[in-house]
């Protein structure tokens, strides 16, 4: 028994919880359960324009369904000055810089001497343009960028336990591979202020999360996760990133896919056991 065991499931409130999510939640679930320990929810409702009060609704609604339960939900709307905290002491360190470039700007200064654009997770590696402006100059509709170059320097021998079944074992972080893969990554949009990276370093932190269970399209931005926890002097969770469920065609399911809600399924006399065995727990 690991009653310290704190893992959590965060959902994002832009459409209606699927198959994809109930593996997610309830493989966090048993988890927790094997050892005695938490199950914890986090709505992350950061990207205001895309959430919705009636997906929020029915995400509670139907994780209730499937038998889980949880302590008081933590939602990252009401979280704004924790990562706004979080960045300013990035940028007393010298390490964020204001972007004012466009995807437009990035696209013609990549496609001069490069050969093709090299892609990361956040989509194009930033060429560098604005780097080495200074925070004063940070204007309102800018964007936040890590300085990457400079953050790797405190690494030191950083990595990341993983316990999931794809690649299990210590992940060293390689600083080169941060600069090369990643680059200079945005921790604050310019619409919404800060960036799923800050937020759920932040949060996973003051939720005390000690494995992070999700998919596996997120261990590609666990580098990134793992540095700022560095950075930011937090305590770094150990993770779990599980296989996605796909559909019959091979391709992984999305929000869109009203098909395969979790909603439908009940719709039609769906248990929670029906959901257990078609996800294949
Ligand atoms: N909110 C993210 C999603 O819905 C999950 C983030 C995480 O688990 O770290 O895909």
């Amino acid at each position: 028994m690991r009653p310290d065991y704190r893992t959590r499931f965060a959902p994002s409130p832009t459409g209606l919880l699927h198959l994809g999510h109930a593996f997610s939640a309830l493989t966090a679930w048993d988890r927790a359960q094997a050892v005695g320990g938490s199950f914890l929810l986090r709505m992350e409702d950061i990207d205001r324009p895309r959430c919705r009060p009636e997906f929020e609704q029915a995400i509670y609604e139907d994780l209730q369904w499937l038998g889980l339960s949880w302590p008081r939900p933590f939602r990252q709307s009401d979280r704004m000055g924790s990562y706004r905290a979080a960045l300013g002491r990035l940028g007393m360190s010298g390490l964020i810089y204001p972007c004012r470039c466009t995807r437009a700007d990035i696209k013609a200064a990549l496609s001069a001497p490069q050969e093709g654009v090299p892609v990361g997770p956040d989509a194009v590696i930033y060429p560098g343009t604005c780097r080495g402006r200074g925070m004063e100059e940070a204007g309102p509709d800018d964007a936040l960028r890590l300085d990457m170059r400079r953050a790797v320097a405190s690494l030191g021998n950083a990595g990341f336990q993983e316990n999931g079944p794809l690649y299990p074992g210590w992940h060293r972080l390689d600083p080169d591979q941060l600069v090369a893969e990643l680059g200079d990554v945005v921790l604050a949009r310019r619409d919404i202020g800060t960036s799923y990276h800050v937020a759920v370093v932040v949060d996973d932190a003051a939720q005390r999360v000690t494995e992070v269970v999700r998919g596996v399209d997120l261990f590609s931005a666990t580098p990134i996760h793992r540095l700022l926890q560095v950075l930011l002097e937090l305590p770094h969770p150990n993770y779990w990133h599980h296989d996605l469920i796909r559909d019959e065609h091979g391709k992984r399911l999305a929000k869109r896919d009203d098909a395969r809600a979790i909603r439908a399924y009940r719709a039609e006399g769906a248990t929670p056991e029906d959901i257990r065995r078609m996800v294949g727990l």
